[in-house]
């Protein structure tokens, strides 16, 4: 047989063949191998049927290694059909199967006498199975996968040997489902032989891509079908939030579209594929952060992985701070507290502390603590006690403390805390002040009780104030008929807690309201209370009714009735603001005072004939006995102004200013001298200066006032220039301001306001006083004469006083307004040298005085209204009070713009800015500010030149040993006035 004569030759052929696989066998890292003939170097053993058809046959490759093959070339013979049949193949976990076949195949033409059973094809099958199924091959339980056919085939060579050529076709099949498969393949005629079977499938191989492992996968059974993998993250490593690792294994074993993936834990970082710990001294304080940072400031750790840093000893971490944030500590205490006390209302102000810890969130509280005169006993001040804006989170740093006890004496500790105070356990720092409360009046009568309503008197009872104040000498009934509102009221004055109210009408809403009064003055009134009284008796009305005698007599009696009434009430009425301590008796006292709002008026003393009279009607007779003069302090027009003390039987002894009426005086000058008295005996309030009393029966002629510690206002001020805060001096404005309320609502005009009419007592408490008539006027030495006749002082006063003498309290207010520069400069003499005639002229052109130093700018338009032209254009006293208390309670209002409120130098009244670029020494400027006491304290520390003063900082200011806060202000303000002006001037700025 032909065939049997080819073996050799074919062998020649396969040595051959098997140099050109060897690049097309190298290994695909992707695939996982089933079935590889040419690895298998023993039989392969594979079912052959007919077996003189496919014959196994050994033989060796390039290199020399056995491989097995197949043969089959019946080609002779019609009609064949020879089958081979693989051992079973375990698909394991593959859906694809690839088949890779290597055989040739000759070409009939290439044998000769073939014609007709010669074919060039042969057919694969497989049959899938759960296990092997024995050695019995039966057609009909195959499944075709293609009919294969030669791509090459024998060819004649050049130097006419036949050439091989190797054919290698891969076939898929899938997707199987059973365990495993026989691969078969039917010769029906050819010549061939089957050098290699190699079964595969296709696997994406384990991978670590982005922290995140990726195991092994199998490619799916389609062709385009691509297998999602979760990822597991490597260790220390967690997946990103809400974007787990995936990837996708493609049908070719690649992994393809990444998404999502792992990140290093807190306190590990990433190095290649792995996430290693960060080392001592560092944190990762987020698996969100990609590197480990160096502890922050005051921090530390000493082991590996740390997410934070712990902090070092006496700082810590607030829990809304970040890890990433240094370690900070409690700040250390507020600086330069200084307060300013108005009776019961104490104001504290201070400067932030100098170590804020290293925080931004510092804020302060106060703790205020009443204490006995023993110092240790100390209890806190309880809830009754009001701060404004609040008592503690204060932002600014200032407080104002509200409804104290009068008279008392008080610790106030102010501590700065920011977000880690309370996790400290070190000692708490603050700043603290010990005060005494002054004088206030008491609080409101709130609670009254109807005792017993008649027909034409109500007897009330109510509590004493919760807040007395002092001790309570008297309480004023107040009541009107309902209907008349309160245009129309009289008062009746109890020394008790009850009273009787008399000579009502019947059957007649009333309303009442009572109010204490102690020496501090009164209280407010306490809430309305409406009482009826009770019906007339009938009986009367309808006997009256019946006799008309009896009508005419009633009517007769009541018109004598009310005539009696209106000659009383206008006899009382003469004395109207009438309360008179000299006439007061008994235990109630009825007025009956035909009043009208705002006419609690004030009565001119010269309308009296006898004017003895008159101060007699105003002014308690003293005993001289009661009077203890010690010392001169002072000289009045009439005499000289001596302190000391009043003891009044059964009351305390208090200080008391005593001015002498000296020897030799006319009866004029006594009258003059008493007239003052005769006035202020006339008032009653917490703001004017308080008459005790008068001695008129001995030698000398006394008046005795309330003792004011610290004397006039503008000495006051000079003496402590630059030493209060703005909070101070409005609080003196506005004692001042409501003093003046009071006199112009009495109808009284002072025509002489100015600082050095005013007093202040030891806490800062400011009081109107110098009350005279217009001739009194010529006691002060700034009145001059005007053309008009009669002395002006020309500064103070309003310019239509000046020119027609028309002295109103409008004209007050404008006094009032150079009293608030006063006060704001410090006692600074206003339009400085400028001469009287200067000042009327510059006023008449529209100049006005401009804002003093550091003055807020909120104060200094209040001035500019007091001095408008038109004096009905000017604010009542009403309404300054009311614009101050607003400025008090939001001091924020009250913040002076560094540099905008500047005092000029020269009496340019036009508000420009002062020119410190013309000092050419430090010497000039300091004495320009008024500052030149610190003159070596510059010179010591080498500020020789303006332009290293204009580079000096507050902290520099301070090191100069300028203690005083205000000065420190003036200092910084001044400098930075100069700084700006050098920049305006040179066009280059200073360096701080
Ligand atoms: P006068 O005659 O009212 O101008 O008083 C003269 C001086 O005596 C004033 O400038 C004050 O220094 C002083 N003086 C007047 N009244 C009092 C007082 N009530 N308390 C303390 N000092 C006073």
């Amino acid at each position: 047989m032909l065939f049997r004569s080819i073996p050799c030759l074919w062998i020649t052929f396969c040595l051959r063949l098997c140099c050109y696989v060897d690049s097309a066998e190298a290994q695909n890292a992707k695939e996982v191998i089933l079935l590889d003939s040419k690895a298998q170097q023993t039989e392969l053993e594979w079912i052959s049927y007919p077996p003189n058809g496919w014959e196994e046959i050994s033989g060796l490759d390039e290199n020399y290694t056995p491989i097995r093959t197949y043969q089959v070339c019946q080609v002779m013979e019609p009609n064949q059909n020879n089958w081979l049949r693989t051992n079973w193949i375990e698909k394991g976990n593959a859906q694809r199967i690839f088949v890779e076949l290597k055989f040739t195949l000759r070409d009939c033409n290439s044998l000769p006498g073939v014609v007709g059973t010669c074919k060039e094809t042969f057919n694969l099958y497989y049959q899938e199975t759960d296990s092997e199924v024995g050695r019995s091959l039966r057609e009909n339980q195959y499944v075709k996968i293609d009919t294969i056919a030669a791509d090459e085939s024998f060819t004649q060579g050049d130097l006419g040997e036949r050439k091989m050529k190797l054919n290698t076709e891969v076939r898929i099949i899938g997707p199987l489902s059973r365990r495993g498969f026989y691969l078969a393949f039917q010769d029906v005629g050819a010549c061939i032989a089957l050098v290699s079977v190699k079964v595969y499938y296709k696997k994406c191989w384990s991978i670590i891509e982005n922290l995140a492992t990726f195991p092994d996968t199998v490619t799916g059974s389609e062709f385009s079908s691509l297998v999602e993998v979760e990822g597991m993250c490597v260790s220390d490593a967690e997946e990103e939030a809400e974007n787990s690792p995936k990837m996708h294994c493609s049908a070719e074993g690649e992994w393809l579209v990444p998404i999502g993936k792992c990140i290093c834990k807190a306190g590990f970082h990433q190095k290649g594929d792995a996430c290693e710990p960060c080392g001592r001294g560092f944190y990762k304080s987020s698996s969100q952060d990609l590197q480990c940072s160096r502890c922050p400031a005051h921090s530390f750790n000493d082991r590996e992985g740390s997410w934070r840093c712990d902090c070092e000893d006496g700082y810590y971490r607030a829990l809304s701070d970040p890890p990433s944030v240094a370690c900070t500590r409690p700040p250390s205490a507020p600086q330069n507290l200084v307060y300013n006390i108005n009776q019961t209302t104490v104001s504290l102000e201070w400067s932030p502390p100098a170590d804020t810890g290293g925080r931004n969130d510092v804020t302060y509280r106060v703790i205020c603590r009443r204490c006995s005169w023993e110092p240790e006993e100390c209890v806190p001040c309880g809830p009754n006690v009001g701060y404004s804006p609040a008592q503690s989170g204060l932002v600014d740093t200032y407080v104002t403390i509200l409804d104290l006890l009068a008279h008392a004496n008080y610790t106030f500790e102010v501590e700065a805390v920011n977000g880690v105070s309370d996790l400290s356990r070190t000692q708490r720092l603050f700043a603290a002040v010990s005060i005494a409360t002054g004088q206030a009046a008491p609080s409101q009568v709130s609670e009254v009780i109807k005792e017993k309503v008649q027909q034409r008197s109500i007897q009330l009872s109510w509590q004493e104030p919760h807040q007395p104040n002092g001790v309570i000498t008297e309480y004023e009934i107040k009541y009107y008929e309902k209907d008349q509102k309160d245009r129309i009221y009289s008062t009746v004055r109890s020394k008790s807690t009850s009273a009787t109210v008399n000579n009502l009408k019947p059957s007649t809403a009333y309303v009442f309201q009572i109010r204490a009064f102690t020496e501090a003055g009164y209280g407010t009134y306490g809430p309305r209370l409406e009482i009826t009284t009770k019906e007339e008796a009938t009986a009367a009305i309808v006997s009256s009714e019946q006799n008309p005698v009896i009508i005419i007599a009633v009517v007769a009696v009541a018109g004598t009735i009310i005539l009696v009434f209106m000659v009383f009430g206008f006899i009382i009425g003469r004395r109207h603001c009438g309360y008179s301590k000299a006439d007061q008796e008994g235990d109630e006292e009825l007025y009956f005072q035909f009043k009208f709002p705002g006419t609690k008026t004030y009565i001119d003393p010269e309308t009296y004939e006898d004017p003895n009279r008159a101060v007699h009607q105003f002014a308690k007779e003293l005993d001289a006995s009661c009077i203890k003069i010690e010392r001169v302090i002072g000289a009045g027009e009439f005499g000289e102004v001596c302190s000391g003390r009043l003891k009044l039987p059964g009351k305390r002894d208090v200080s008391v200013a005593i001015k002498t009426l000296k020897v030799g005086y006319t009866e004029k000058q006594r009258r003059d001298f008493l007239c003052e008295a005769s006035i202020m005996g006339q008032f009653d309030h917490p703001n004017v200066v308080h008459l005790e009393g008068v001695v008129t029966r001995g030698k000398p002629v006394m008046i005795v006032i309330e003792y004011m510690e610290n004397g006039s206002l503008d000495g006051f001020l000079r003496k402590h220039d630059g030493q209060f805060t703005v909070i101070q001096l409005v609080g003196m404005l506005r004692g001042i301001a409501a003093g003046m309320r009071y006199l112009s609502d009495m109808g009284y005009v002072h025509r002489d306001l100015a600082a050095r009419n005013i007093l202040v007592n030891s806490n800062l408490v400011c009081k109107v006083s110098d009350f005279g008539l217009s001739r009194v006027i010529d006691d002060d030495p700034e009145a001059v004469y005007t053309t008009t006749g009669g002395k002006i002082p020309v500064r103070w006063t309003a310019p239509e006083a000046i020119q027609y003498r028309k002295f109103t309290s409008a004209s007050d207010v404008w006094s009032y307004g150079i009293v608030m520069w006063e006060v704001m400069s410090y006692g600074e003499r206003p339009y400085w040298d400028m001469s009287n005639q200067d000042v009327i002229k510059a006023i008449e052109e529209g100049y006005r005085l401009p804002a003093p130093m550091d003055c807020p700018p909120g104060l200094h338009q209040l001035m500019l209204d007091c001095w408008q032209k038109d004096r009905a254009e000017r604010p009542k006293f009403d309404q300054i009070v009311g614009i101050l208390d607003k400025m008090i309670r939001n001091p924020n209002t009250l913040k002076t713009p560094v540099g905008t409120c500047t005092r000029p130098i020269s009496p340019l009244l036009d508000q420009s800015t002062p020119d410190f670029t013309a000092f050419c020494t430090v010497g000039e400027w300091l004495e320009a500010i008024k500052m030149e006491r610190y003159r070596d304290n510059f010179t010591a520390a080498g500020y020789s030149s303006l332009e290293s003063v204009a580079r000096m900082s507050i902290e520099d200011v301070m090191s100069l040993g300028i203690t005083l806060v205000g000065h420190q202000k003036k200092i910084m303000s001044s400098i930075q006035t100069m700084r700006a002006q050098m920049l305006h001037l040179h066009g280059t700025g200073v360096q701080v």
